[in-house]
């Protein structure tokens, strides 16, 4: 099985599992923000232009049956009026608008591009190699005792 569900809960680079696919931190004004690859295995974010036209539609299916199911719940099981329904769908939504773009992005990503084990094994070296280049970098001295 090629697809992994935690790489892309995690927003993790689908070939290798290990480069982020977007900016870190998040940037509120540009929550979409990507590398143009991904650091460790040059996977381009975005392949071609308007790549993520079908991630759009994903965000909006899955974003009007998350709202849709809790809503009808809440209506015909709880007695909610069709008011507070609404509301409450409404605020759905907007809690989960970040998360829902990111994720269907992600899953996008991920539904089009290929894992490569291979890609995986290079990136754990290097991310270990990087570790131990930092260890060696200069540290500060602790306090000598008095
Ligand atoms: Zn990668």
């Amino acid at each position: 099985m090629s697809f992994s569900c935690k790489s892309m809960w995690n927003y993790k680079c689908p070939k290798c599992r290990q480069g982020d696919i977007f900016d870190k931190p998040l940037d509120i004004s540009k929550p979409v923000a990507m590398p143009k690859e991904c650091k460790y295995c040059g996977l381009k974010t975005m392949p071609e232009p308007g790549f993520y036209y079908g991630g759009m539609f994903l965000s909006y299916i899955i974003g009007g049956w998350m709202a849709l199911l809790p809503t009808l719940l809440l209506v015909f099981y709880f007695k909610w009026t069709v008011n507070q329904g609404m509301a409450f769908a409404i605020v759905l939504v907007i809690v989960t608008y970040l998360p829902l773009l990111r994720g269907s992005r992600s899953l996008w990503l991920h539904l089009m591009s290929k894992y490569d084990p291979e890609a995986e094994a290079k990136a754990k070296d290097k991310i270990s190699k990087q570790k131990s280049n930092a260890s060696k970098e200069w540290k500060p001295r602790t306090k000598a005792k008095i």
